[in-house]
């Protein structure tokens, strides 16, 4: 399991639409095995492939307490099958736009079809935080991000401000 370099905006990559998976074999199982190993190092509940460069439809997620048992969740070319037209609001923050955060509305129940870590079909019916996570993570999938709900004034000042911080920073 490995650590990978996770994408910060602006960047071309995270508005890349990604591609089903054929088939969920040994790769796909060790790509989601980085993926968490990742999200948790970097201290996040979720993770899309995208977001380490690689445009296919896998997700992870751990929304479980810090201090309690992990919880990983993996799902690959999951579909929204339903979504209540109720909203919830969540202040929703992304590895891949660091240190910004936004309240984003969005359907606060979801039903979910995909395929799990041993490529068998399931269907989650997601709420509460869930229901946010997975819909914010499907969004990597067709190379949304939750900046892109907001006024595009807020939305330029925080590009323009991760612009900055990463000609700034010096990787050594
Ligand atoms: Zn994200």
């Amino acid at each position: 399991m490995t650590v990978k370099t996770i994408i910060t905006e602006p960047n071309k990559l995270l508005r890349q639409v990604s591609k089903s998976v054929d088939h969920v074999g040994k790769d796909e199982q060790k790509l989601m095995d980085d993926m968490l190993d990742t999200m948790y190092d970097a201290n996040g509940i979720g993770l899309a492939a995208i977001q380490i460069g690689i445009p296919k439809r896998i997700i992870v997620m751990d929304i479980s307490k810090k201090e309690g048992e992990k919880e990983p969740r993996y799902f690959v070319n999951p579909v929204i099958k339903n979504k209540d037209p109720s909203k919830a609001t969540y202040e929703e923050g992304c590895l891949s736009v660091p240190n910004q955060f936004a309240e984003i509305d969005r359907p606060s129940k979801c039903d979910v079809e995909y395929l799990d870590y041993n490529g068998e079909k399931q269907l989650l019916k997601a709420d509460g935080l869930l229901a946010t996570c997975i819909q914010h993570e499907m969004d990597h999938l067709e190379g949304i991000l939750f900046i892109d709900y907001l006024s595009k004034l807020k939305k330029s000042m925080i590009i323009k401000k991760l612009s900055k911080l990463k000609s700034n920073t010096a990787i050594l």
